[in-house]
């Protein structure tokens, strides 16, 4: 199972009820933090229940989506962490230890400072990582989740099978022939991983279709700055509308819109069926076979 909270929905400035953009991925053991804007560390702790995070992804230089960090980091340390903490950072990021210093903030934990781009791949035993280029008004890049299929094999279930040759290729996922019948390997599964994305687009122009066209999308987070009838204005501000969201509606499983401008609650948006404004704290539960399951607040 996969966790989505999206613990921060306004943007670029927060309101009553949204703070700003921040998003927590959780994956069996991986945990990573997906941009750390105002106020993330008390929503930490209103939706999720594990304060410490371990890897922290920051999409790009605007204050709505870094200005939580510095204070993130400093409570963990003042309440212990003595863990490794990883953060990623886009390129033009690369004063960050300096900041520390400059503003007095000393860790009792070491910070890993990864500097990453469009060709920086990072890999998990169940998922990969990497980057895509977001048009904005600064270097942006969004973050591509790819889930990896992957087949856990019942060891009960593979005794049926004479020629030992063949478990290795059940393994690997080729369906293969026993005694003319085709044996495939979702029947020998204890558990079976399909490959699926998840999408954080951050900020920026809707990308083209082609993007979303290439893979199975089943979770696209989207912002939403704009309100549909300022189409152009958000595209002059290099950011996105709601009316082109939903456009994307037959490419993608489910898509949850994020970044909510204030002006967008003001007017009454038609959304797509599979289209969604998410809100702070909203939990969004992928299965291993990419359904979203559950969209619960917690
Ligand atoms: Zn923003
Ligand atoms: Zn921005």
């Amino acid at each position: 199972m996969i966790d989505i909270v999206t613990l921060g929905t306004g943007g670029p400035v927060p309101t009553k009820d949204r703070c700003l953009s921040s998003i927590v991925f959780k994956f069996e053991a991986e945990t990573f933090l997906l941009d750390c804007g105002e106020n993330t560390q008390q929503n930490i702790q209103k939706y999720y229940n594990h304060f410490f995070i371990d890897n922290i992804i920051i999409s790009h230089r605007h204050l709505d989506h870094f200005g939580g960090l510095y204070g993130y980091l400093s409570t963990m340390s003042l309440w212990g962490r003595t863990k490794k903490l990883n953060i990623y950072l886009p390129k033009n990021f690369k004063d960050f230890h300096q900041n520390l210093e400059s503003n007095n903030i000393k860790l009792k934990y070491s910070v890993n400072i990864i500097c990453y781009d469009e060709s920086t791949i990072l890999k998990f035993e169940k998922f990969v990582i990497s980057f895509f280029k977001r048009e904005h008004s600064i270097l942006t890049y969004g973050t591509s989740i790819k889930i990896l299929e992957k087949y856990k094999m019942d060891p009960e279930k593979l005794k049926k099978i004479k020629n030992k040759q063949l478990i290795s290729k059940l393994q690997k996922g080729i369906a293969v022939i026993e005694e003319d019948k085709i044996l495939y390997p979702i029947n020998f599964a204890l558990e079976y991983l399909k490959e699926f994305y998840i999408i954080y687009s951050s900020d920026g122009l809707l990308m083209p279709e082609s993007f979303f066209k290439e893979k199975k999308i089943a979770v696209l987070l989207h912002e939403g700055t704009y309100p549909s009838r300022e189409v152009s204005l958000a595209k002059e501000h290099k950011h996105t509308a709601i009316s082109e969201i939903n456009k994307l509606s037959k490419l993608v499983n489910k898509i949850f819109i994020i970044h909510i401008g204030p002006k967008v609650l003001k007017y009454k948006e038609k959304l797509q069926e599979n289209v969604s404004f998410s809100e702070d704290g909203l939990h969004i539960i992928i299965d291993n076979a990419g359904n979203t399951i559950i969209n619960s607040k917690v």
